[in-house]
C-alpha cells in the first residue's frame, strides 16, 4: 500500500499538469475568438453560424470516437465552449463588459430570481449589487424610481406557464426588455430537522413553487400547502420558526444557505422545469444586428373575423418566425383579448422595422417591449440520420450511380405508379388520401417520418440503473436517437419477470436525461396512462394491445407520440384501423412499428413482414419503423433484417440491446450485445434507403 503512494502522487501530478494544459488551451481558444470578433466587427457576418457549429461538433466527436473517448462527453464540453464563444463575440460587438449594475429581483437572497440575475450578469462580464423585493411590482417600481438599473423578473415557467402578474406589469409600465435568461428550477423539500415526511403539517413556498410540485404535495396527506411571498424567503421562515413539522420548497442552495436539512430532492412534477426571466431596463437596448435577437410585443387586434390572422401573416410573410403567442384577457373589457408575441428579429433591422409598421397598420394597438439577444430558443430538430451518411436523401447522395447501383434500383421500385385502389372503410384520417405529405413527428430534437432514419435502441426491460445507463450511453454514442426500455412487460407467463414498474420508469427517464435521449416505453393499461404520459417521450402500445380500443382511445387524447406495434396476427388494414382510433381522438402523432406476425413458419420467433413497410407507405402518411428483434427472435438475424428494413424504406428501427444479453431478464435470445449493435450501426450507413424518392 505504502509503496503505491508515490506512484499515485506522481500520477496525480501528471493529471494536474494535463488539467492546467486544458485551461491554457481554453484561454488560447478564447484569444482566437477575440481575434475573430475583431475581424467580424467590420463585416456583416452573423456571429452564430449553425452550420459551422455543427461541423465543429461533428469533427470533434469523430476525433473523440476514434480515440475511444465518449462522444457525449466531448459533445457536452464543446457545446459549452461554443456557447461561451458566441457570448464572448456578442459582448464584443455590443461593447458590453465590465462595470456594475444595481439589480432588483423579487424574493429573498438565494431565490431563483437571484440566481438567474447573477447568471445574466456573469454572462455579460458585469458586477452586480442585487436587492430582493417582496413583490414583482416593488421590484419594477424600484427600477422605475431609479433605485435599480435593471430588474430581473420571471415571465414563464415550463411547468406552470406564464406569470400573469409580470405580464400585467409589462403592459402597464414603461419598461423595456433588454435581455432574457433561463434557469433550471431544481426544487427540494427542506425542514429544520430530518423528520419523516408524514410528520409534516405545513409546506411553505411561493405559489409558483407549490404549483410546480402539485403532484408531490398531493402525496403528503398531512401537510397543508401554504403560500409564501418567495421560495427562499420560505426557507428563511422555516429556519426562524424552528418547528420541525414545517417545511419549505426552494432550491437546495437556499436550503443550505438557511441551514436546513433537505428531506427530498427533485420534487418538481416535471423534471425539465425551467423558468424564463426577462431583464428589464428603463430604456430599450440597441443590439448589434449580427446577434441573434428576439422581439417581444403586446398586440390588440380588431374585432373582425381574421384580424389576428392578418397580424400574424405580417410576421410570417416577412420571414419572422414566432416563438411565442399568448392570449390574455384585456383588463376592463370582458371577453376581449390581447396577445403577447415573441418572434425572432431585431427592431433595429430595417426588414423587422417595416414588418412592425405593417403590424401597427393591421392592429388596434401595438406596444414593443424590446429587442434583445435570444437565449431561450427551442433547439432546431433534424431528421434522424445514420452516422457516416448525410442526414437526408440517402440514395440521392450516393456518388455517381451506375445502372447497377442498388439505390437506383430501389428508386425505380418506389417511383412506380401506385394502383388507384379503393379507399378503406375502416379508416380515413390515417389514409394517404387524407394527407399527401408524410406525417413528421418531433421527439426531443429528432424528427420521425419524412426524410430521416431514426434508431430507437435499448434493453427489452429496464433491469437496474447501471444496466439502463450503460446502455443509454453506448447506443447514443453509436448513433441511436431514442432510448427504449420496457417497465411494464406483457409476458406470456405470469411467473416470468414482469418489469420494474414505476421504479423502472424513473430509472429509464433518468438514463434518458443523462444521455440526452428521449425515451420510449410500453403503456399496458388505461390507468397507467397519465403517469406514463408525464414521463415518457413516446408511449408504446405492445403487439398484444394493438386492439385494446379503450387504451387506443385514451392515447388519442394525450399530446404524446404513440408507437403502435402491429398485432401478433393482425392484417395491415386492422393495424391502420387501430391507428385511426388514436388519430380520430385528436392525437395525430402515431408511429407504426412492424414487429413480425404469427405464421406457420417456426424457424423464427415471428415472421418479419417487411412488405408491410411498402404497403403502409403507400396507404398511409404515418411513419413506419421496424423491430427486427421481436420480428426474428434471434440475435444473429437482427442486423440483416435491420439493413433490409432500411432498404425497404422504413423510417427507422426499434432494436433490443443489452450489456450482457445472455443474462437479460427478458428476450435474452434476441438482444444484441454492445459490439453487435455497433456492428449493425456501422453497416447500416452503407445501406441506401429507398425513401429518397418522394412518396
Ligand atoms: C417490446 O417491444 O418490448 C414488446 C413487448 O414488443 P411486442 O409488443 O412487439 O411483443
Ligand atoms: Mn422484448
Amino acid at each position: 500500500m505504502n509503496e503505491q503512494q508515490p506512484g499515485v502522487a506522481d500520477l496525480r501530478q501528471g493529471l494536474d499538469e494535463v488539467d492546467s494544459r486544458i485551461v491554457r488551451l481554453i484561454a488560447e481558444r478564447r484569444e482566437l475568438i477575440a481575434a475573430i470578433a475583431k475581424v467580424k466587427e467590420h463585416s456583416a457576418s452573423a456571429i452564430q453560424d449553425p452550420d459551422r457549429e455543427r461541423r465543429v461538433l461533428d469533427a470533434v466527436v469523430a476525433e473523440a470516437t476514434a480515440l475511444g473517448v465518449s462522444a457525449s462527453l466531448v459533445h457536452t464540453i464543446f457545446r459549452e465552449l461554443i456557447s461561451d464563444s458566441v457570448a464572448q463575440q456578442a459582448r464584443h460587438l455590443n461593447g458590453d463588459g465590465g462595470g456594475r449594475a444595481r439589480v432588483a429581483f423579487q424574493g429573498a437572497a438565494h431565490a431563483y430570481s437571484d440566481a438567474a440575475a447573477r447568471k445574466y450578469l456573469a454572462g455579460r462580464g458585469l458586477e452586480g449589487d442585487l436587492t430582493g423585493y417582496r413583490t414583482f411590482r416593488e421590484a419594477a417600481d424600484a427600477l422605475l424610481a431609479g433605485d435599480a438599473d435593471l430588474a430581473v423578473l420571471p415571465i414563464e415557467n415550463t411547468t406552470a406557464g406564464s406569470i400573469n402578474e409580470v405580464y400585467a406589469l409589462l403592459r402597464s409600465r414603461e419598461m423595456f426588455i433588454i435581455g432574457e435568461e433561463t434557469w433550471k428550477v431544481d426544487h427540494c423539500l427542506a425542514a429544520a430537522a430530518d423528520v419523516p415526511l408524514s410528520a409534516l403539517t405545513r409546506i411553505l413556498s411561493h405559489p409558483q413553487g407549490l404549483e410546480q410540485c402539485a403532484q408531490f404535495l398531493q402525496s403528503l396527506p398531512n401537510a397543508v400547502p401554504t403560500t409564501y411571498f418567495d421560495t427562499a424567503g420560505a426557507m428563511q421562515a422555516v429556519a426562524a420558526a424552528d418547528d420541525p413539522t414545517v417545511a419549505a420548497i426552494a432550491s437546495p442552495e437556499a436550503a443550505a444557505a438557511y441551514g436546513l436539512v433537505v428531506l427530498r430532492h427533485d420534487i418538481s412534477d416535471s423534471p425539465d422545469n425551467f423558468t424564463r426571466f426577462v431583464v428589464l431596463s428603463r430604456t430599450p437596448a440597441a443590439v448589434d444586428l449580427r446577434i441573434p435577437c428576439k422581439t417581444s410585443l403586446i398586440l390588440v387586434t380588431g374585432h373582425e373575423e381574421g384580424d389576428l390572422l392578418r397580424c400574424l401573416e405580417v410576421l410570417s410573410g416577412s420571414g419572422h418566425s414566432m416563438t411565442k403567442l399568448e392570449s390574455r384577457p384585456r383588463p376592463g373589457r370582458p371577453w376581449e383579448y390581447m396577445f403577447f408575441v415573441d418572434f425572432e428579429g431585431n427592431a433595429a433591422d430595417p426588414r423587422t422595422a417595416t414588418a412592425l409598421d405593417e403590424l401597427r397598420a393591421a392592429a388596434l394597438f401595438v406596444k414593443i417591449l424590446g429587442s434583445y439577444p435570444a437565449k431561450a430558443l427551442r433547439a432546431p430538430a433534424r431528421p434522424g440520420d445514420v452516422p457516416g451518411q448525410p442526414a437526408a436523401g440517402l440514395a440521392a447522395a450516393q456518388p455517381e450511380s451506375s445502372p447497377q447501383d442498388p439505390a437506383e434500383m430501389l428508386e425505380a421500385v418506389a417511383a412506380a405508379p401506385r394502383p388507384a385502389g379503393g379507399r378503406s372503410r375502416h379508416y380515413k384520417l390515417v389514409d394517404r388520401a387524407a394527407r399527401q405529405a408524410d406525417t413528421v413527428i418531433r421527439v426531443g430534437d429528432v424528427l420521425v417520418g419524412g426524410d430521416g432514419f431514426v434508431v430507437m435502441a435499448g434493453p427489452c426491460s429496464v433491469e437496474s440503473g447501471e444496466q439502463i445507463s450503460a446502455t443509454a450511453t453506448f447506443v447514443r454514442d453509436h448513433g441511436a436517437h431514442v432510448l427504449r426500455g420496457g417497465v411494464f412487460k406483457p409476458r406470456t407467463s405470469p411467473y416470468a419477470f414482469q418489469g420494474l414498474g414505476w421504479d423502472g420508469l424513473d430509472l429509464l427517464v433518468t438514463a434518458g436525461r443523462e444521455s440526452g435521449l428521449p425515451v420510449v416505453t410500453e403503456v399496458m393499461a388505461v390507468d397507467q396512462l397519465p403517469r406514463m404520459a408525464a414521463a415518457a417521450d413516446i408511449l408504446q402500445v405492445g403487439a398484444r394491445n394493438m386492439q385494446n380500443f379503450d387504451l387506443l382511445r385514451e392515447l388519442g387524447k394525450v399530446d404524446r407520440p404513440v408507437l403502435l406495434k402491429r398485432g401478433l396476427s393482425s392484417t395491415i388494414e386492422e393495424w391502420l384501423a387501430a391507428a385511426e382510433y388514436v388519430v380520430a381522438q385528436g392525437n395525430q402523432q402515431v408511429i407504426l412499428c412492424e414487429r413480425g406476425i404469427r405464421t406457420f413458419e417456426s424457424a423464427t420467433r415471428n415472421t418479419l413482414d417487411l412488405s408491410a413497410v411498402v404497403v403502409i407507405r403507400e396507404r398511409s402518411h404515418l411513419p413506419v419503423i421496424v423491430d427486427p428483434s421481436h420480428g426474428t427472435g434471434l440475435r444473429r438475424y437482427v442486423a440483416p433484417m435491420a439493413w433490409a428494413a432500411r432498404a425497404a424504406g422504413a423510417h427507422g428501427l426499434l432494436i433490443e440491446v443489452h450489456p450482457e444479453p445472455e443474462k437479460a431478464l427478458s428476450d435474452a435470445d434476441q438482444s444484441l450485445s454492445f459490439d453487435e449493435f455497433a456492428a449493425l450501426m456501422r453497416r447500416l450507413a452503407a445501406v441506401p434507403s429507398s425513401r429518397s424518392v418522394p412518396a
